[in-house]
């Protein structure tokens, strides 16, 4: 069973790396003994076992705070960047609902961030959401009015998950500080990819996805600034670990699968994001040569090495990714690919129906060659060819 489901899998060009990654078989073989004879509790270092455990957590949390500059006891373990994400938020909001009852968020941001804040709507908080420009950016200047003396944090990712532009984080933090509110930002597709620094950019939450940077699914992080200091309400009650910010036994295996994830990362970064750009490059100038006229979503500058988000004029992404089986390919987040509805992200940008609805996802990684970025463009041009003589030939 297994190996046909791998025979199966390796037919298929992988160009989702947005959706996730597959995990660095340095990161599996790192986690392995913990699945195994390194069975300890982290928690409980009255012996050799715990103990163990314990060092390997701890040290896998100072590989993580090293990727973003941060200390060690800043980082708080979680199952991934939807919690991160619900505890800055939620819990940032719920310690100051007294004096600053009001959070700032954008209309781009991932879902668990816009659910997050339309829950603490019901629940009585102002709430201010913010449109982007054509090409994906916040302004700043509409920033700088949201943010009050009354606003508890603001929440702006790093990097979006289906267009892939970065936002201007030094700012963004300069413009929060200055206003006494918290700068959360959800970096789970940025880090990793480009460098991040939370004291550089005045960042004071920022959250982490082990599966979008080569590590594990299921763990996560939150960074926790503590000088000056972020408080924060606990979603969970439990033993008080993770200085009482998350309850729960943690998972060392994961943990240890996140710290080389992210050791990994600071090591290959630089060299990884020339090699993946000069890869996307490839393949975008490839399909303008041969796939007739299309559309780029987003600004191509201040944008992922990996990313690119295009829609070929007049043919319908799904019909597209149907025609073309022997690639991997989205349109857009796997939170709302089952939907018909066209992407809130490109509609946030003022992109038309027509043309976010032929819009496909398209993100390189770390494991693709250039011999695969090849047969993807030929793939690609022909699926684009074929289903526009179809409708053609319809349309007489
Ligand atoms: C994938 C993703 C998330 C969710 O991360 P999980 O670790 O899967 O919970 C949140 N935000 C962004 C921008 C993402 O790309």
């Amino acid at each position: 069973m297994v190996s046909s489901a791998s025979e199966e899998l390796a037919q298929v060009i992988y160009l989702d790396n947005q959706a996730t990654t597959r995990t660095d078989p340095r990161v599996v073989e790192a986690m392995l003994p913990f699945f195994g004879e390194r069975f300890g509790n982290p928690h409980s270092v009255d012996h050799v076992y715990g103990n163990d455990a314990e060092a390997a957590v701890e040290a896998a949390r100072a590989d993580v705070a090293a990727l973003i500059g941060a200390e060690p006891r800043e980082i708080v373990f979680t199952s991934g960047a939807t919690e991160s994400n619900n505890l800055a938020i939620k819990g940032a909001a719920g310690f100051h609902k007294g004096e600053r009852p009001h959070v700032v968020t954008l209309s781009t941001e991932h879902k668990c961030v816009l659910e997050s804040v339309a829950r603490l709507k019901r629940e009585g908080h102002e709430v201010t959401v913010l449109g982007v420009d054509r090409d994906g950016f916040v302004d700043l200047a509409d920033l700088e009015q949201a943010v009050t003396e009354r606003t508890a944090v603001v929440s702006i990712m790093a990097a979006n998950n289906e267009i892939g532009v970065i936002q201007p984080l030094a700012e963004i933090g300069a413009l929060c500080r200055a206003k006494g509110a918290y700068f959360h930002t959800d970096a789970a597709q940025a880090l990793g990819k480009v460098p991040l620094d939370v004291n550089a950019m005045q960042i004071d939450l920022l959250s982490i996805s082990g599966h979008k940077l080569y590590g594990p699914k299921g763990i996560g992080a939150l960074y926790v600034r503590r000088r000056p200091r972020v408080r924060l309400e606990a979603m969970m009650d439990g033993g008080g670990q993770e200085r009482g910010l998350r309850s729960g036994t943690l998972a060392p295996a994961l943990c240890v699968g996140l710290g080389v994830a992210c050791r990994l990362a600071a090591q290959e970064m630089a060299e990884e994001a020339e090699r993946v750009a000069a890869l996307r490059d490839r393949l975008v100038d490839t399909l303008r040569e041969g796939a007739g006229p299309l559309t780029v979503n987003g600004a191509m500058d201040r944008r992922l090495a990996g990313n690119i988000n295009i829609a070929f004029d007049g043919v319908p992404a799904h019909a597209l990714i149907e025609a073309v089986p022997e690639l991997a390919l989205s349109t857009g987040s796997a939170c709302t690919s089952a939907s018909v509805e066209p992407s809130y992200v490109l509609r946030a940008l003022g992109i038309e129906e027509a043309t976010a609805a032929q819009s496909l996802r398209i993100s390189v990684g770390r494991f693709n060659t250039a011999e695969e970025i090849d047969e993807a463009a030929r793939l690609l041009i022909a699926g684009v060819t074929r289903l526009r003589q179809a409708q053609a030939a319809a349309a007489q």
